[in-house]
């Protein structure tokens, strides 16, 4: 569904096309293009951003406010690259895509999991003193059973990634594993965070608590690097085609 296109011309290639969503495009000095090939491959490109060619027309306002520069939308209108600056070789956008994606996701998922655990901790430490109906708060079992379900969702999530990692540093390229943990993390954090906002009661809402900018600054995680229905959906593909088990 890539529609920036590069064309060949001479000793250079011509790109053009929108992308919008490009995080960090504010403030960075070069840029990595992916862009569709007239045979339909995909091609990686390098390029300075200080290029009349390249237009950041806006930033996106949007649900998060964590990653420096936002999230811009970039029009490449004719960009001449030349030859030399192809990143690898013509064609293998996407494989080197893929090498990135395994431990590039694993880091979000780190990130993710220490914010969980800092959401949690805000809100244990209030279940801890928050008196309400003559106990603490966490004693009401309702509030208690939340506090046990995040331990318990830190602690899977906690193995998930641990275990990605190992296979990654086996040499393995960890697509499976990666899905599988990116998916894991993120609806997990999710739950973990929600839980943590409805903890702290009314301030989980506020900016007097962290948590509820962990909470907007979350949400994101289950649509970038492939949304949790792609990954399921590429699960299920390789299971009914017996490539994994
Ligand atoms: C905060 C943020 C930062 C981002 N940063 C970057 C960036 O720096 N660079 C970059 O290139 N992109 C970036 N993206 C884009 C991101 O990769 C895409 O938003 C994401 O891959 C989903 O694609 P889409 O938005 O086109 O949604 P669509 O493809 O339109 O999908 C919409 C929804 O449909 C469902 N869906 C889609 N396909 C399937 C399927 N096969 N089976 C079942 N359900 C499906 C999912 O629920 C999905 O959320 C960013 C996105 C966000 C939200």
């Amino acid at each position: 569904m890539l529609q920036t296109t590069a064309v060949r011309d001479g000793d250079h290639y011509v790109i053009n096309g929108t992308k919008w969503l490009i995080t960090g495009a504010e403030g960075a000095s070069f840029v990595i293009i992916m862009a569709m090939m007239e045979d339909g491959s995909a091609t990686m490109f390098l390029s300075d951003m200080a290029r009349p060619e390249i237009r950041l027309e806006r930033l996106m306002d949007s649900l998060d406010s964590c990653f420096t520069g936002g999230h811009g939308v970039l029009h490449f209108e004719n960009l001449r690259i030349p030859a030399a600056d192809v990143l690898g070789e013509i064609g293998k956008g996407f494989r080197y895509a893929q090498v990135r994606l395994a431990p590039a996701r694993l880091t979000h998922c780190m990130r993710w999991l220490g914010a969980a655990r800092r959401a949690h901790d805000t809100a244990l430490a209030y279940a801890r003193q928050r008196q309400a109906f003559g106990k603490r708060l966490g004693e009401h079992e309702g509030v208690g059973f939340m506090l046990a379900d995040n331990a318990m969702d830190l602690h899977n999530t906690r193995l998930a990634i641990w275990h990605c990692a190992w296979v990654l540093d086996q040499g393995h390229s960890g697509n499976r594993e990666s899905s599988m943990t990116k998916v894991t993390a993120s609806e997990a954090a999710w739950r973990i965070v929600d839980r943590s906002v409805q903890i702290l009661g009314g301030r989980g809402v506020t900016g007097e608590a962290i948590v509820e900018r962990i909470f907007r600054d979350l949400r994101a995680f289950r649509i970038y690097d492939g949304p949790s229905e792609v990954h399921r959906w590429s699960l299920a593909s390789k299971l009914l085609d017996g490539k994994i088990s």
